[in-house]
C-alpha cells in the first residue's frame, strides 16, 4: 500500500520529466530561424519583481543555443542581470551608464558572457542610480540609449536580438529603452493584481510611439510565476489571454525554486538545471519568440 502511495506520488514528477525529456530533445541542435536585422525588445514592466531580469536573462541564453547572437543591455542600476550572467558590475566598471554619459561607446563596455558563446552583455552599475538626475539637463536625454545602440548593431553587425532589462519604473532609464526599442516584451506576473498597470505602460507606450519613435510595438506578452495548482493562476492567465489574445505568447513560464536559485550561482536557470521545467519553459519561448519575430518581419 504504502510503495503504491508514493509511486503514484511520484507519477506527476516521472510525467513532468519525460515530457520535459521530449521537449528538450525537439529543441537540441534545432537552429532558430533568424531575420535579416538586428530585433530590439526591451523587457518591461513598471512593478518590480514580475520576472523581467529573469526572462532577458533566460531567453537571452536559449536563443544564443538556438544558434542567435544576443546582446543584454542592462540598464537597471540594480545589475541583476549582470549579475545573473556573471559580468563584474562593481562601481567603475565600464557599463551602460558610461555610455549613456557619453564617456564611451558600446564596444568599450560591452563584456561577453562567461560560459556562454553567442551572448554579449553591457553591464550596469549602480551609477545608474543617478542617471535619471544627471541627464535631465542634456539634449535629447530620451534618445541617448538608442544612438549608442543604433551606431553599435552597424558597426558590429550579426546580432540578432538585443534585450534590454528596465528597472521598474517609468523614468528616463526605461524611456530611452523605449527610444531605443521596436518591441516591448511584458512580463506578466500570474497573480491577482497582473492587469493593474498595465494600461499605465501601455499608454505610456502610445505617448513614446506618437512623439519619439513610431517603430515601438507592444509585441509580446509572457505570463511568468504560473503556478498550476493554484485557481487563481489559471484565471489570470486565462483573463490576461482573453484580453490580449495574440500578444500573449504560447509558452508560459511556471514558478519553480530552481529559476530564482540560478542567479545566486552567476547563472541562468537553463544552464543551471538545463532538463528542469523552468529551463524547459524558457527554452520554448525562446524558440517561439524567434519564430514571432521572424513572422513580424514578413
Ligand atoms: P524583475 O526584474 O521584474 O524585478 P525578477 O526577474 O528579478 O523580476 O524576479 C523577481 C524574483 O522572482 C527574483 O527573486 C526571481 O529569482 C524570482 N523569479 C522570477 N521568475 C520566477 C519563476 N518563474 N519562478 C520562481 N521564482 C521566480
Ligand atoms: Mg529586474
Amino acid at each position: 500500500m504504502a510503495q503504491n502511495d508514493s509511486a503514484s506520488a511520484s507519477a506527476p514528477i516521472a510525467q513532468t520529466m519525460t515530457s520535459n525529456l521530449a521537449a528538450l530533445r525537439s529543441l537540441e541542435g534545432v537552429e532558430f530561424p533568424r531575420s535579416d536585422r538586428p530585433h530590439i525588445l526591451t523587457v518591461s514592466n513598471q512593478k518590480g519583481g514580475v520576472g523581467k531580469t529573469t526572462t532577458a536573462v533566460n531567453l537571452a541564453v536559449a536563443l544564443a543555443l538556438g544558434g542567435l547572437e544576443v546582446l543584454v543591455v542592462d540598464i537597471d542600476p540594480q545589475g541583476n542581470a549582470s549579475t545573473a550572467l556573471a559580468v563584474s558590475h562593481e562601481p567603475g566598471v565600464p557599463s551602460t551608464y558610461d555610455v549613456l554619459t557619453g564617456e564611451l561607446r558600446f564596444d568599450d563596455v560591452i563584456v561577453p558572457c562567461p560560459g556562454v558563446p553567442g551572448v554579449r552583455v553591457s553591464p550596469a552599475t549602480i551609477d545608474l542610480a543617478g542617471a535619471e538626475v544627471e541627464l535631465v539637463d542634456i539634449f535629447g536625454r530620451e534618445k541617448l540609449l538608442s544612438r549608442a545602440l543604433k551606431s553599435y548593431l552597424e558597426e558590429v553587425g550579426g546580432i540578432d536580438v538585443v534585450l534590454i532589462d528596465c528597472p521598474p519604473s517609468l523614468g528616463l532609464l526605461t524611456l530611452n529603452a523605449f527610444v531605443a526599442a521596436d518591441q516591448v516584451l511584458i512580463p506578466v506576473q500570474t497573480e491577482y493584481y497582473a492587469l493593474e498597470g498595465l494600461s499605465l505602460l501601455w499608454r505610456t507606450v502610445d505617448r513614446v510611439r506618437e512623439r519619439l519613435n513610431p517603430d515601438l510595438r507592444i509585441s509580446h506578452l509572457l505570463l511568468t510565476m504560473v503556478d498550476g495548482r493554484t485557481n487563481l493562476s489559471a484565471e489570470v492567465a486565462n483573463e490576461v489571454r482573453e484580453h490580449f489574445h495574440d500578444l500573449v505568447m504560447e509558452t508560459e513560464i511556471p514558478r519553480s525554486v530552481r529559476i530564482s536559485e540560478a542567479p545566486s550561482y552567476g547563472m541562468s536557470v537553463v544552464a543551471y538545471e538545463p532538463r528542469g521545467t523552468g529551463a524547459v519553459a524558457y527554452r520554448r519561448a525562446a524558440y517561439e519568440l524567434s519564430e514571432r519575430l521572424v513572422r513580424a518581419d514578413s
